[in-house]
Parts: C-alpha cells; structure tokens; sequence
C-alpha cells in the first residue's frame, strides 16, 4: 500500500474540497447535477474517460480507465444524494468524493493495470433506486466486483440489510366548505388519518423483522375547505421479498378500508422499484478490511444484532459480487439520518478516515483486477450464495 500511500498527500486536497462542496450544496435524488459536475471535472481531469449520462439517468455517470492488457472490470461506487430537509445526514458526500479518490489513486499507482477500472456515480441512492435502474439498462453487464463504502456510527466489515418498497399513496374526496356545508364533503385526510391508524395497529401483528414508517406528504390546502385531495408516503421493509409482498398487500387493504369508511377512494403504486436484501462478498470485504486495519482503522465482523436500513447495493449485490463496508465517522449510537451525523459528515475526523478507506479500497480495486485467484475467489463466494455464476467476464 505504500505507493498509493505516497499519492495521498496530492490527492487528499482534491478529496476535502469536494466533499466539503457537495456537503455544503446538498442535492437531493435525481437533482446531484452539481455533484455530479464537481466528481467528473476532478476524475476526468485524472485521466478517465467519462460518460455522462449513464443508464438513463441524466445525474449517473460512467468514468473509465482502461488498462493496458485484457482482464476483469472492477468499479468503485460513489453516491452523493441528500435527504430532503437534512443535507447529508446519510454522509454521502464522503462515499462521493472518497470513491473518486480511491479509483483515482489505483489508477495513479498502476495505470498499466490489467482489465478496466471504472468509476460508477450512482445517483438516489435515497428511495430513489439509482443502481437498480443502472443494473436494468445494462450498466453493470460487464462488471466482475464493486466496491463502496457507507459512513456510519461503527465500522462493520459488512452488514445485513432489509428489503423495501417505496409505496405512494393518494386519497380522493370531495371538497366543501368546511363549516356551511360539511355534508357535501368527503374528507381526504380523514382517509390519510385512518389510514396511518390503520398501520400503526397492524404493526403488532406484523413480523418483528418489519418496519412500516411514513409520513403525510399533502394534508390539504386550507382548514376552512374539507380536503379532496391528500397525499402520504410509506416505507414497507421487511428481511424478504416474500415478506414485503404480504405486508404489502394489507397495507392495500388498509388503504382502500380507510377510503371506504371515510367515503374517499384510495391509488396506490410504488415510487420505486423495490431494495433487495443484501448479500456480502466476503472475500473482498475481508481483503479491504484487512489493509483499513493495516491503517489503523479496524472494523467489526457482520452481526445479525446490527440494526439494518436498505440500499439500492442489495439489487446490485444479487447480481454481482459487492462491498458495502461501513466506516465509523461518528460517536457510536449517533442515529443515521441526523443532524448530528449531518455535522460529522462535514467534520475533519470524517475526512481523515474516508482517506483511508480510499486506500483501503484502491488496494482492493487493484487486487481484484491483478490477482485472478482472487477474483476467482470472490466470484465463487457468490456462485455458492446466489445459486448461479455473477454477470461479468469470466
Ligand atoms: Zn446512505
Ligand atoms: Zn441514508
């Protein structure tokens, strides 16, 4: 690791910049043009060759360096979407510009490297599915393993994740004045309100590996006229597809019970497509565990106790072979999604160990595309979990 350690120092102010740019300019899904303008300006200026737009998506992007001989396709992964309302409560300007720096620092270290080294942008990471519809236009057919990192309250070599739906709902009444004739009205967010309701009792009959969570997005426009039109947006995780699919159809049921007490209709429809659960890739997660370590910095092994989110990485993760390590930026028990971890996305500590996982990262990137034993490996791990090969080359 010395030769990507003796880069560092040229790159790092790059990384800080960026970063700190983007964190201080939060976009939110679909919207990350000025991220997405600052990551491919620095990576482009390094020597990848950049396609932008990717899969569709005007805020994904491709940035490639080839390498001098056939072999694998390994890319690293950035995001950079905010949460609306919070900025980067999730830290994703760190996965940003660390991403960047990690495929650039492998591609300054070893630009006679085997195989190609991508740099993937992957937007809306935040409910909006970015890698899933980049996974369904083609984007990563050619790519043997993917590498990214998360920002977290502890390092974890991996951790599980729960599946998820991203449900939109709307209510229809009819509008009244809300005093003189309230009879001729149908109440919308009566509809919305008993629906909620409705959620929070099922909750208790729901598997204890379930998390039901929304939010009203429209209650109405005016007290003084019954509301005809309501809107809200719900959250269904749960650990599998399976599960989602039967929490999902009584969350329908619900919907449409709550429309028919209050005189309301109900639509229903996903805003997303659906997060899968996540499967590890072991053997290159422990490889990049193992030089973070080298560099001080020591992550967990998985644990089943480790409470999960969702990712859009679960689709790309049942597809090829991934890492979704997390890095600790923040006093441990910080909940995610914060203003306290909105703070320490933006903090000196933060900067110091995203560095490092670069490295950490760049070294890994280089092992994939050099050591055949290796990749071989990674992609047998998977074989064995999924049932059938990974997409890719070999
Ligand atoms: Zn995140
Ligand atoms: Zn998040």
């Amino acid at each position: 690791m010395d030769d990507l350690l003796r880069l560092l120092p040229a790159y790092r102010p790059s990384m800080d910049r960026i970063s700190l740019a983007i964190h201080a300019r939060p976009e939110v899904r679909f919207e990350e043009r000025y991220a997405v303008s600052e990551l491919t300006r620095w990576l482009a200026g390094e020597g990848f060759a950049v396609g932008c737009p990717a899969g569709g998506l005007e805020t994904a992007f491709v940035a490639r360096h080839q390498g001098s001989r056939p072999g694998p396709t390994v890319a690293v992964l950035m995001e950079y979407d905010a949460l609306p309302g919070l900025g980067h409560g999730c830290g994703h300007n760190l996965i940003a510009a660390g991403g960047a720096l990690a495929a650039i620092l492998a591609a300054r270290a070893q630009p006679d490297h085997p195989g190609t080294l991508l740099a993937i942008g992957t937007p809306a990471e935040e409910g909006g599915g970015g890698k899933i519809h980049m996974l369904e236009a083609g984007v990563f057919d050619d790519v043997d393993a993917a590498l990214m990192f998360h920002p977290a309250d502890r390092g974890l070599v991996a951790r599980h994740a729960l599946a998820a739906a991203h449900l939109g709902l709307r209510f229809h009444g009819r509008a009244a004045h809300a005093a003189k004739n309230p009879q001729d009205g149908r109440s919308a967010l009566a509809a919305v309100q008993l629906f909620l309701t409705a959620v929070d009792m099922m909750r208790q009959f729901a598997p204890t590996t379930a998390r039901l969570h929304g939010i009203i997005t429209n209650g109405g426009d005016a007290p003084n006229v019954v509301p005809a039109l309501t809107e809200a947006a719900l959250f269904v995780r749960d650990t599998t597809a399976e599960g989602l699919a039967d929490l999902i159809a009584r969350i329908t049921d619900a919907a449409n019970g709550a429309a028919l007490a209050t005189g309301c209709k109900a639509d229903i429809f996903e805003t997303a497509p659906q997060y899968a659960g996540r499967i590890h890739n072991l053997t290159l997660a422990n490889r990049c565990a193992g030089y973070l370590g080298e560099l001080g910095v020591d992550l967990e092994p998985p644990s089943p106790t480790n409470p999960a989110g969702s990712s859009d990485i679960g689709n790309l993760s049942q597809a090829i072979p991934v890492i979704h390590p997390y890095l600790q930026i923040a006093e441990r028990d910080t909940p995610g999604h914060s203003e306290q971890m909105r703070d320490a996305a933006g903090g000196p500590e933060a900067h110091d160990r995203t560095a490092l996982m670069a490295v950490a990262i760049a070294r890994t990137a280089l092992d994939a595309l050099g050591d055949t034993e290796f990749l071989t490996a990674a992609r047998g791990e998977f074989r064995d979990a999924v049932g059938e090969p990974a997409r890719g080359y070999q």
